[in-house]
């Protein structure tokens, strides 16, 4: 990929002529189905791009309470466009479409404007569960009856089309607009592609502008997502099977749950009080795990996680529970 990136042909993609990223936006608008594609920075900024395309100021957004968007962005969709979040309870990620319809906001001067619907695939806080294609249909009907936009942030898209062994179009036809991330489990350094009508990019376009995201020789970037997504989505499927061997290894730990994984990622459940310390305890090991939450560590399978540095994070879990007192004890 280093190689890929250093004998990349570039020009400046702010005046749209850099040939690399070019290829790179068509071959990802076929990949997702849709007329054209866009590169940006970031996920963050690609989902904050759509928002600000799809909406006006004073607009409401319909979203899971734990989406991306909605917790992790700072806020963005508030700061920088003047919308406001609409935050849904569902299980995995799902908000159930009767709970949209409760949400809407009749046309009458005192409301604001229902106007986009925002869905997660994979979801993230959920710990990598996937939306299928007839879920993200049913979204779909109802925005159209309403007159709402869709956007799938689909930074781990990738993920949740192989574990449905379905195509990633398949799941990006529901939407208006989809984000996919050429970093995560693919594998690229840096960059999130937006895709969407022409129209849709053509103001994405002058949006990223606006944000400060466009870029100049950026060629160098577009040559390691076009390998992303040449080789980085066939191989997923290897970090799923890990992500359920991991899973396995974890149980016979004492003081955890370990959630069924459904892509690539181990959600451990323990103590609110231990998640810290255990953290610790396994970064000392070289095993990295994210905090997620009360009571819950995340760890994520990718490329460079082989089945020995599962053994590894198996055995460190492990000690660090064992030396626990009542460890004995179940959550
Ligand atoms: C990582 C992630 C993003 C943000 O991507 P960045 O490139 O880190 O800004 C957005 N949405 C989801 C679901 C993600 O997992």
């Amino acid at each position: 990929m280093r190689a890929a990136m250093a004998e990349a042909l570039v020009g400046d993609d702010v005046f749209g002529d850099d040939p690399t990223v070019r290829h790179l936006e068509a071959k990802t608008a076929q990949l997702l189905g849709k007329e054209a594609s866009l590169f940006l920075p970031s996920g963050t900024m690609a989902n904050q791009v759509a928002i600000r395309v799809h909406t006006r100021p004073g607009d409401e957004v319909l979203l899971h309470e734990g989406c991306h968007v909605y917790r992790f962005e700072q806020g963005g969709m508030a700061a920088l466009h003047g919308v406001q979040a609409v935050p849904l309870p569902g299980d995995a990620g799902r908000v159930p479409i009767t709970r949209f319809a409760e949400c809407l906001r009749p046309d009458d001067p005192h409301y604001p404007r229902s106007r986009l619907v925002v869905l997660e695939n994979s979801h993230n806080l959920s710990g990598g569960t996937v939306l299928d294609a007839a879920y993200s249909a049913e979204v779909r009907k109802f925005a159209t009856e309403n007159g709402l936009a869709v956007h799938l942030d689909g930074a781990r898209l990738a993920n949740a089309a192989v574990a449905l062994g379905v195509s990633l179009s398949d799941l990006a036809a529901s939407a208006d607009s989809v984000s996919l991330c050429l970093s995560k489990g693919l594998g690229a350094p840096i960059g999130t592609m937006l895709s969407g009508s022409a129209e849709f990019v053509r103001q994405a376009r002058r949006v990223r502008k606006l944000l400060g995201g466009g870029m100049r020789q950026v060629g160098v970037l577009a040559a390691a997502g076009l390998l992303a997504i040449a080789e980085g989505v066939a191989r997923l499927g290897e970090d799923h099977a890990r992500a359920r061997r991991c899973a396995a290894s974890f149980r016979g730990v004492p003081g955890v749950r370990v959630a069924d994984p459904v892509t690539n990622m181990v959600l451990v459940h323990t103590d609110p009080d231990l998640v810290k310390p255990c953290a610790e305890h396994l970064a000392k090991h070289g095993v990295l795990a994210l905090p997620f939450g009360v009571g819950r560590l995340r760890f994520v399978i990718h490329r460079d996680v082989g089945d020995l540095d599962v053994e590894r994070a198996a055995r460190a879990l492990s000690d660090f529970f064992s030396s626990r007192p009542g460890s004995e004890r179940s959550p």
